[in-house]
């Protein structure tokens, strides 16, 4: 029966109350013992009960109902109000219906009728218990951890000290002194002990002040004091110790078992108290590592702030993060760095990665607690590392472990179940972050990537000549898309050569590299490998690692095939991803289109070089001329041309220089759309042949051949005609006039008769002949005619007139067809008149007796049309094209036995072209022909 005066303000406080002084007992026997700290009080009847607890507080209640005096619901209800138990428990002998109601009204939270094993009663008080002290019960639950604790006696009098820290010790507690205040203050701030045994009198600050003290520092405020005051203490020190904030207090000369008692409910209170200030602290954590993890999403900054915030949830001393990244890198931070050599950071990554304790939690996937790192054979220690505990949990991602998060402690054991529970929380925030972050980086690197892809394209595409392109690509790629080595192959018949490498002090053997690229240049197919190479041939083959190498190889193609491949090399393993090799495709299709267009431009500027030399090395003029008759082009000969102006590209031709017939000829064919032919004199004397072609996109192209020479020629050949037949006429003047004459002189017999007229005809053939030979001659010598007004209306009706007697000779119907009007024209009449005659003559000659022949003039759009048709033998179809050749002659039986030398429609296309007319004739053999010309009217003539 615990009826001890103590207040023990953390303890659960019990009231049994019945007037069987040994059930009470008993049930408080069953009651004293619980994890949690209770104090039973025990009364046998309300009326004690209510005395006993006058002004206390009590937790639990649990009374009989019948009771002499006072009776249980009474007791119930005097303690309504302020004083009301937070659980009550009324037990009875009976049960009735008005008694039940009577509980449930007063709020009686247990009604058990008797007889109630004791046993049913604890488990109640049980469940009351964690109820109203979770934290209390939670802590007696886990307070089974073996917990050494310190306690700082400060005591001024050695023997006090000696007793004292003699008791402590056997307790298992360990134990701090001092002597004086300042020393215990000096004391309790570096040692940082659990509880502090406070005497009063102490020299230099007494008991006190140092109470005063403590509690106004934050750090220490927390840790539990009982003072130790001597026997007569008076009730106003007391009061004073508690209001400084004393926990608890002791009179001198100190009940040992007492004072145990109380340290031992102290500490265990300061225990539960520390774990719950941990937990805040912890729970603390989670949230705010959160909103800093999702703040960052750089991982080096990252992975800091994991490791700093779980080395202070965990107050661990030191802690080491490495994170592997999906590209292969690795990031590793430690958080305090020392002095690690003989190693180097980059030996302790590989150390770490490669073997021991780290490797062996990203197979298991679960964190693990070492108490002392020299006992376990997984860990590999660090040089100058003092650590001896330590605790690791590897960082879980959604496919891999991405990482592994250690933390170290100098003290063995310092990890607890508790804390991997905690870091497993921080670790999967920190995984979810860092996660985030690697896609980010990924998303960031893509986005680069692409920027520098589009740079890069631009870049390669202003390439003009693929020599060039080949030489500077691998230096380009490597430049915008930092890859360590970039490798341009060329394919030709033997197969894929190395063309240009950037990059090359990164490089790895060319055996090594060539591997991919040729895997790619023989399969057409993008080539991927990476890791260690078991090379089966050469020197290397048994010795030493086989080398490791990342490539990538992509085929370059265009036209349609394989002409090289384009591979980026790095002699890490694993150093492209999946987007590099989408890069180097996207990249190798952007070559293909770029050596392409470079092809059409090399063909189109080869095409232009040969052009150039073709216009160059002519010896024609070459002019080309846009739609608004500006020159645009011309040849060294063309410029040779114009010698006494300059022409100049970008502008017209000169004018009224005396090119003009050139220009009237090009104005001629930019009117009509059509290919223009023509002479054209000179100002130095010289003739051109000219053509004038139209061009596709507008303007035209003109070329002037040089044809003086030709024409020098000609004009021999006709002076020499026109001597000859000069000459040749007389004699046949001569001969046809003797031969008239011979008739004359006398009687001729029959056969002399005969001889004259054949003589007379070949004769008049000659004569014929030679005066057509002699007027074509003179036709094509004289550059300028005779121009004069000609009325062909007066003219066509006279040889009309002249010729109907020859009509009538051969009993044809010749009919004229003229307007009444005159026709004026301006030309050279005697030409008009031969122009006709011939035509006219043909007509009559090559109709058989008895044709039709017409001869018809009108006037048609400023011109005169002038038509001369027969319904005689006709012109066969391919004979029609060369009618107007000089000596053309048409030989079939109809008109075989027609005198004729082919000339006169000769003559006639010269005067009608001299006359800037035009002729043209349509026939079909056997039916007739109609040969028509136009001339243009005198424009005098012409009213407005
Ligand atoms: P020719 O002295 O032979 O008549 P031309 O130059 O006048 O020479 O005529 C050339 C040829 O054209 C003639 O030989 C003839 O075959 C053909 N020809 C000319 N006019 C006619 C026509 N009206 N009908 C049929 N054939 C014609």
């Amino acid at each position: 029966m615990e009826n001890s005066d103590n207040t023990n303000s953390n303890a659960v406080r019990i009231l049994i109350v019945d007037d069987h002084p040994n059930t009470a007992a008993m049930l408080a026997r069953v009651l004293g013992k619980f994890d949690v700290p209770v104090e039973v009080l025990t009364a046998c009847s309300a009326e004690e009960a209510l005395e006993l607890t006058n002004g206390k507080l009590v937790d639990v209640l649990i009374t009989d109902f019948m009771m002499s005096g006072m009776n249980g619901l009474d007791l119930i209800e005097k303690l309504k109000g302020e004083n009301q138990p937070i659980h009550t428990i009324l037990i009875t002998a009976y049960d009735t219906p008005g008694l039940r109601i009577s509980a449930k009204q007063l709020k009686v939270n247990d009604y058990l009728v008797k007889p109630v094993q004791p046993e049913k009663i604890r488990e109640i008080v049980g469940r009351v218990l964690v109820e109203i002290r979770p934290q209390l019960t939670e802590v007696a639950s886990s307070s089974s951890a073996q917990r050494s604790f310190r306690i700082l006696v400060a005591d001024d009098n050695p023997d006090n000290v000696r007793l004292l820290s003699v008791r402590l010790h056997s307790e298992g507690y360990e134990y701090l002194t001092a002597m004086d205040g300042q020393e215990t203050l000096d004391r309790i701030r570096s040692d940082n002990p659990d509880l502090v045994l406070l005497d009063v009198n102490m020299p230099k600050k007494d008991g006190f002040e140092v109470l005063l003290e403590m509690r106004a520092d934050q750090k220490i405020s927390h840790i539990p004091v009982i003072v130790v005051t001597a026997a007569r203490i008076a009730a106003k020190d007391v009061r004073e110790g508690l209001t400084l904030g004393a926990d608890d207090y002791v009179t001198k000369p100190v009940d040992w078992r007492e004072l145990s008692a109380r340290i031992r409910t102290k500490l265990r209170v300061k225990q539960a108290e520390d774990e719950l200030r941990n937990r805040t602290r912890e729970l603390g954590v989670l949230p705010e590592l959160s909103k800093d993890l999702g703040e960052r999403l750089d991982v080096e900054e990252l992975t800091r702030t994991i490791l700093t915030r779980s080395i202070s949830a965990l107050s661990a001393m030191n802690g080491y993060l490495v994170i592997f990244h999906p590209d292969g890198s690795i990031t590793q931070q430690m958080h305090k760095i020392f002095d690690i050599s003989p190693w180097t950071w980059e030996e302790l990554r590989n150390q770490f990665t490669s073997e021991g304790i780290i490797p062996q939690l990203i197979n298991q996937r679960e964190g693990v607690i070492l108490d002392d790192v020299n006992e376990s054979e997984n860990w590999v220690s660090i040089p100058n590392d003092t650590t001896r505990s330590a605790i690791l949990i590897p960082l879980l991602g959604r496919r891999d472990v991405l990482g592994v998060l250690s933390l170290t402690h100098e003290q063995p054991g310092f990890f607890k179940p508790d804390h991997l529970k905690l870091l497993q929380a921080i670790s999967s925030q920190a995984a979810i972050a860092v996660e985030n972050a690697q896609l980010f980086a990924i998303e960031r690197k893509r986005v680069n990537e692409l920027v520098a892809l589009n740079q890069l394209t631009h870049q390669i595409s202003q390439f003009t000549h693929s020599n060039e392109l080949f030489d500077q690509i691998p230096e380009i790629v490597r430049n915008h898309l930092g890859y360590p080595t970039v490798v341009l192959w060329l394919k030709d018949n033997a197969g894929i050569k190395l063309h240009k490498m950037a990059g090359e002090e990164n490089a790895p053997r060319q055996s090594l590299m060539e591997i991919a690229p040729i895997q790619a240049g023989t399969t057409g197919q993008a080539a991927q490998i990476s890791g260690a190479i078991d090379e089966r041939t050469g020197d290397r083959f048994g010795t030493g690692k086989p080398p490791i190498i990342s490539s990538i190889a992509v085929p370059l193609v265009w036209q349609g095939k394989v002409n090289g491949v384009i591979s980026i090399h790095s002699q890490r393993s694993s150093a492209f991803q999946e987007s590099d090799r989408v890069m180097l495709e996207t990249l190798s299709s952007q070559i293909g289109i770029v050596v392409e267009r470079i092809g059409l431009f090399e063909s189109v500027e080869q095409e232009q070089k040969r052009t150039t030399a073709v216009l160059r090395t002519a010896a024609d003029a070459i002019l080309v001329l846009n739609s608004s008759g500006e020159l645009q082009l011309i040849n060294p000969a063309g410029e040779h041309l114009f010698t006494d102006v300059r022409t100049k590209v970008g502008f017209p031709l000169p004018s009224k220089k005396g090119y003009d017939g050139l220009t009237e000829l090009v104005d001629k064919a930019r009117a009509t759309g059509t290919l223009e032919k023509g002479e054209i004199l000179w100002p130095d004397q010289r003739t051109f042949s000219v053509l004038i072609a139209p061009i596709e996109e507008g303007g035209q192209v003109a070329v002037l051949h040089d044809v003086s020479h030709f024409m020098a020629i000609n004009r021999l050949k006709n002076e020499f005609i026109a001597t000859a037949t000069h000459d040749l006429k007389n004699p046949i003047f001569a001969v046809l006039g003797y031969s008239d004459l011979l008739t004359k002189v006398g009687t001729l017999n029959e056969m002399q008769t005969d001889f004259i007229r054949r003589i007379k005809s070949s004769a008049l053939q000659m004569q014929d002949l030679v005066l057509n030979l002699l007027e074509m001659a003179r036709i094509e010598m004289e550059t300028d005619l005779k121009k004069g007004r000609v009325d062909l209306r007066t003219l066509l009706a006279e040889i009309g007139d002249e010729f109907q007697n020859q009509a009538q000779l051969k009993n044809h119907i010749l009919l004229t067809e003229l307007p009444e009007d005159p026709i004026f024209v301006l030309g050279d009449r005697m030409r008009l008149q031969q122009v006709v005659r011939n035509l006219l003559g043909n007509a009559i000659k090559y109709t058989p007796n008895g044709g039709k022949i017409q001869l018809k003039g009108w006037v048609v759009n400023e011109k005169v049309k002038v038509e001369i048709q027969d319904n005689g033998f006709g012109i066969p179809e391919d004979a029609l094209p060369h009618i107007f050749e000089k000596f053309y002659r048409v030989y079939s039986e109809a008109t075989q036995d027609i005198e004729g030398n082919g000339l006169g429609l000769a003559i006639v296309k010269s005067i009608i072209d001299q006359h800037g007319g035009h002729i043209t004739v349509e026939s079909v053999a056997g039916q007739g022909s109609c040969f028509s010309f136009i001339l243009k009217l005198d424009p005098d003539s012409i009213p407005n």
